[in-house]
């Protein structure tokens, strides 16, 4: 049979992805139109992603903080991720500010009861007396 014959014929096969028979118009056809249609989205979306990082690489995005070159770091938006542990560092301090009453309350309640207190106490002594060794000539 001549090969351009049987490239248009209509076959029924059973999708690759979900095993639905299906029918198809090309010998190169493997899917159902849903899964067909699922993978190229994928793909593309795939594609673009690709597109995207090597956008980000071709233009060198800078740290915002120390200026070093982050287009090789995947997860950098702004920062390297030296400079972006400091932030968040930054951040949580500024968190903490904000929120100091809310956590002097917390500890005041926490520290009122006697078990607690106690639990401190033992904490603070191990705490020391680690420092205490760890100084030692
Ligand atoms: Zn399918
Ligand atoms: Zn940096």
């Amino acid at each position: 049979m001549p090969v351009g014959i049987y490239k248009r014929q209509k076959r029924v096969i059973n999708c690759k992805i979900c095993g639905k028979e299906t029918t198809v118009y090309s010998s190169a056809g493997k899917f159902c139109k849903e899964c067909y249609e699922a993978k190229s989205k994928k793909e593309h979306r795939d594609y673009n992603r690709r597109v995207k990082r090597e956008k980000r690489l071709a233009r060198g995005l800078k740290c915002e903080k120390c200026g070093a070159d982050i287009g090789k770091f995947p997860k950098a938006k702004k920062y390297c991720p030296d400079c972006r542990e400091s932030v968040a560092l930054e951040q949580r301090r500024e968190h903490y500010k904000k929120n100091r009453e809310k956590y002097l309350e917390y500890s005041r309640e926490y520290y009122s009861k006697p078990e607690n207190k106690e639990k401190h106490r033992q904490h603070a002594r191990a705490h020391y007396e680690k420092k205490r060794i760890d100084n030692l000539p």
